[in-house]
């Protein structure tokens, strides 16, 4: 089927409902499984089920209904084996890479990441005997340099936050295959399934933040790792088994509704962010635009490889006069709105320096291209004339 099919009715759980007044009825949404737990059958059953021989729900810790319906949608959209679903984009990663490592291996890790991954790596798994090499990510040869006998996993983001860089996921998958145990993990949160499959281009494992567009409406935190059975088998035990970032059923429930509009959502934001992205390059008082649908952009012919049907919504750009043009600018917004996310239906901006990138050094800022005067913004489904108007009106006030 196509994606957009498969958007809305891959895995959905229709329930018959006991009573109804046709007994065939059956709920045309899947209903909200809000329960911890499980009543099983008899004693052998729950042994059974208990000890992995059967499979089935236990408790809502180890899976359940409305988590498994994200997780077969997921999987069917990353062209996967399986999928694992999680209480926010965190989750996934810190499982996806904490089960692919162990005390005394090394990890090569993009320079240009999410924030919060980078401090995964610096200030949690430093303290388990996890080293890093940071590489510009965009030139393979920098990841086979990095390599060393340790090295267990490369993980890379692209698009990148917050400078929208592109990494040629099929050129580090053959770097990656050359070496026996190593895992190629790849955050495509910016892109979604919707834009870009990097299991198809040989990643090993592909981790979403589905708070952004997958939920798609600001209104939950939520993560998915998809890839094959038994590595997304060891994520869920004994890893979301004992970190217990589980997703709560609601949750769930709330990004497989949000994901059925996925498709039109991210057309119509991509159709957006492009002619935000031209009018921005224009401007004036804008020394830098980094969107990868601009042919100015470094990466831009990467993505036009990688990516199909449309480069996002994300985009960030350099001003003229720095974090004094920055205050006047995000204080002035009328339609976006400042928050530190991304990928809703409505707009965001916000200050990738002193907020998504914080806990970086401001060398290690400066040396990534993250500059203090610039700003990200999330381009949402608005008319795109409003949003022009809102950024020119607040541009003009520097
Ligand atoms: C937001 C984000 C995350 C973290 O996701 P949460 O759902 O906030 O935990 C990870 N990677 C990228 C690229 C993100 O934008």
């Amino acid at each position: 089927m196509g994606m957009n099919t498969d958007l809305l009715h891959s895995a959905q759980k229709h329930a018959v409902v006991e009573g109804s007044y046709k007994p065939s009825a059956m709920t045309h949404v899947s209903p909200i499984y809000q329960t911890s737990t499980y009543i099983l059958k008899d004693f052998d059953s729950a042994v059974h089920l208990n000890q992995n021989v059967d499979e089935g729900y236990v408790y809502t810790r180890f899976g359940g209904p409305n988590a498994d319906e994200l997780e077969k949608r997921m999987a069917v959209l990353e062209k996967g084996e399986a999928g694992l679903a999680v209480a926010s984009g965190m989750g996934a990663i810190s499982i996806a890479v904490m089960s692919s490592l162990k005390a005394g291996d090394h990890a090569v890790i993009g320079d240009v990441i999410y924030g919060c991954s980078y401090t995964l790596f610096a200030q949690v798994l430093n303290n388990y005997g996890i080293e890093i090499t940071r590489v510009d990510t965009t030139d393979p040869q920098n990841i086979k340099d990095a390599i060393k006998e340790n090295t267990k996993v490369v993980y890379v983001e692209t698009p990148a936050n917050p400078t929208l860089k592109i990494t040629d996921i099929r050129d580090v998958a053959d770097i990656v295959e050359e070496h026996e145990g190593m895992t190629l993990i790849v955050d495509s949160t910016f892109a979604s399934p919707y834009l870009q499959n990097p299991l198809t281009l040989g990643a090993h494992l592909v981790v979403h933040s589905a708070t952004k567009f997958l939920a798609g409406h600001g209104s939950v935190t939520a993560g998915v790792i998809v890839g094959d059975k038994k590595r997304i088998d060891r994520c869920r035990m004994p890893y979301l088994q004992t970190l217990g970032s589980v997703i709560d059923p609601f949750g769930a429930w709330q990004v497989t509704q949000g994901m059925k509009t996925l498709g039109i959502r991210m057309e119509r934001t991509c159709q957006n962010a492009m002619k935000v992205a031209e009018y921005l390059e224009k401007h004036p008082k804008i020394t830098n635009v980094y969107y990868p649908g601009l042919e100015s952009h470094p990466t831009h012919e990467i993505a036009k490889k990688q990516m199909h049907g449309g480069f996002g919504g994300l985009m960030s750009f350099d001003l003229d006069g720095g974090m004094d043009s920055v205050r006047t600018v995000m204080n002035n917004m009328k339609v976006f709105s400042l928050a530190t996310s991304l990928g809703n239906v409505d707009s965001l901006i916000q200050h990738s320096p002193s907020m998504s990138h914080f806990d970086m050094s401001p060398e290690e800022r400066e040396a990534s291209s993250i500059y203090d005067g610039q700003i990200r913004i999330s381009v949402g489904i608005e008319d795109v004339e409003d949003l022009i108007e809102d950024l020119e009106q607040s541009l003009a006030l520097i």
